[in-house]
């Protein structure tokens, strides 16, 4: 149902603030360094023909808006609808929950109109895209219908959360969750969420990834540990909802940690929300903390976590005489089982002959890799090390020390040597791109071998 609800006087003035909701300085300044496509309160001008706010009408939201009679706009009530009953079936809650559940929304091209028509109270602290606040939300227009859709139901899940969990849990969940549950596919008039995004084009706006990997070598690159605690004010920038994007949605996907992580929404109302995920993931935490910052370094569209999640294993000493270790080509990281020795130095050799593309036709490599696609600078296919620092005492490999070695890999290929500098576990896998794992098939043989140093091997003799 649509309908006129208020008629307001023209004007030519792009919505860049509410009234009574002066943008301060550190969001001014984040809102010039944006990408337009972030710059959700540089709104779509208003055409002529939308001089009056229009009401359109479903059964979970009551949208406001000054935006001219548009499918794309008219559909958000629809949208919202799909989306609620998706959000109770990822929190588990009964299907007849919330059933008379409405939320009151303004879309809002420019702000000010609203502001002068007291749809915006006075008291809204500033916000970037959009603020929800109990069962009412705002949002500006944005350039794109994928973003439109994503920043109303973004509003939506903290909404969602609020109603039935009563809370939203530390702000990285909060805006991760929100994230995680608006980011979706609405084709044929029918939405599904959350989805992982398999490619840019479809998502116009949304850049999550791109905040992440513009992230990466920055001083300050988040961990998964800086993540928990970040405070709320860092959500007037884009960037903390490209990390808390990324942090939930790995959680979420991962075969690991999804069960853990999908039980925390339950405990949003309680304090010590982070110190409860750490203990229900226990002694693995070290690892999840590590797979995280490696996730973020290799994500891509598609990431496929259920094969790309790392197989963490502690490494024993290499007996004499070496030991062979397979490594599947269709998944990513592999614990070798194998333990190596700071400034001991190994041979690796590999054999065997495996998929890389499926085709048709397939491709198939040998751990040199395939010299005609590179992947990340190298062949793909190509075998690839790295060392886990695990040493006895924890405090002896903090953070980026433990898992500095998958973000700069060695090459492998048929054979090579390595000196490791910290002792810890080998890690092999084949080079190729998270999202294309799939279609990888068999495995080599890695032949391990301590090489002995020349006194010693004189010694023998
Ligand atoms: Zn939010």
């Amino acid at each position: 149902m649509v309908k006129a609800v208020y008629c307001v006087r023209s004007t030519n003035g792009v919505g860049r603030c509410v009234a009574g909701v002066r943008r301060g300085r550190v969001q001014a300044c984040v809102l010039r360094c944006l990408l337009a496509w972030f710059v959700g309160c540089t709104a779509l001008a208003v055409p002529a023909e939308a001089q009056k706010f229009r009401e359109l009408t479903g059964r979970h939201l009551k949208l406001v808006t000054d935006l001219a009679e548009n499918p794309d706009v008219d559909v958000l009530p629809a949208v919202f609808d799909q989306a609620v009953p998706l959000w109770r079936a990822y929190f588990g809650v009964d299907e007849h929950a919330l059933a008379d559940w409405q939320v009151s929304g303004c879309l809002m091209g420019d702000g000010r109109l609203f502001g002068e028509a007291g749809l915006v109270p006075p008291d809204l602290p500033p916000f970037l895209n959009g603020y929800a606040r109990a069962d009412r939300l705002w949002v500006f227009n944005q350039p794109s219908d994928y973003y439109r859709r994503h920043l109303l139901l973004h509003e939506g899940v903290h909404a969602f959360m609020l109603a039935y969990w009563h809370g939203y849990g530390p702000p990285w969940f909060a805006e991760g969750m929100a994230e995680l549950l608006a980011t979706h596919s609405w084709e044929d008039g029918k939405l599904a969420l959350p989805v992982f995004p398999t490619a840019r084009e479809p998502f116009a706006g949304w850049g999550r990834i791109k905040l992440v990997r513009d992230d990466l070598t920055s001083p300050d690159c988040p961990t998964f540990e800086t993540l928990l605690v970040q405070p709320a004010g860092d959500f007037l920038q884009n960037r903390a909802y490209g990390w808390a994007w990324a942090a939930c949605a790995f959680l979420d996907g991962h075969p690991r940690w999804q069960q853990p992580f999908r039980e925390m929404a339950k405990h949003v109302r309680l304090r010590r929300f982070n110190q409860r995920l750490q203990a229900a993931v226990g002694e693995a935490w070290p690892e999840l903390v590590d797979e995280f910052s490696v996730f973020a370094w290799e994500l891509e569209y598609g990431h496929d976590l259920e094969r790309w999640a790392i197989v963490f294993a502690p490494g024993e000493a290499l007996p004499e005489g070496g030991r062979s270790v397979r490594v599947r080509a269709d998944r990513s990281w592999q614990s070798s089982g194998i333990r190596l020795q700071a400034g001991e130095t190994y041979r690796l050799k590999a054999t065997g002959r495996y998929q890389v593309v499926g085709g048709p036709p397939a491709w198939h490599a040998e751990a040199n890799g395939v010299s005609i696609r590179y992947y990340r600078g190298r062949p793909l296919g190509m075998l690839l090390a790295a060392v886990r620092f695990d040493a006895e005492r924890p405090s002896d490999t903090q953070g980026p020390a433990r898992h500095a070695g998958f973000l700069s890999p060695s090459a492998v290929g048929l054979e090579t040597t390595l000196t490791p500098n910290q002792t810890g576990t080998l890690y092999l896998k084949v080079n190729d791109s998270p999202a294309e794992l799939r279609d990888n098939q068999g495995a080599l043989e890695v032949q391990i071998e301590r090489v002995l140093a020349e006194h010693e091997a004189q010694r023998r003799q």
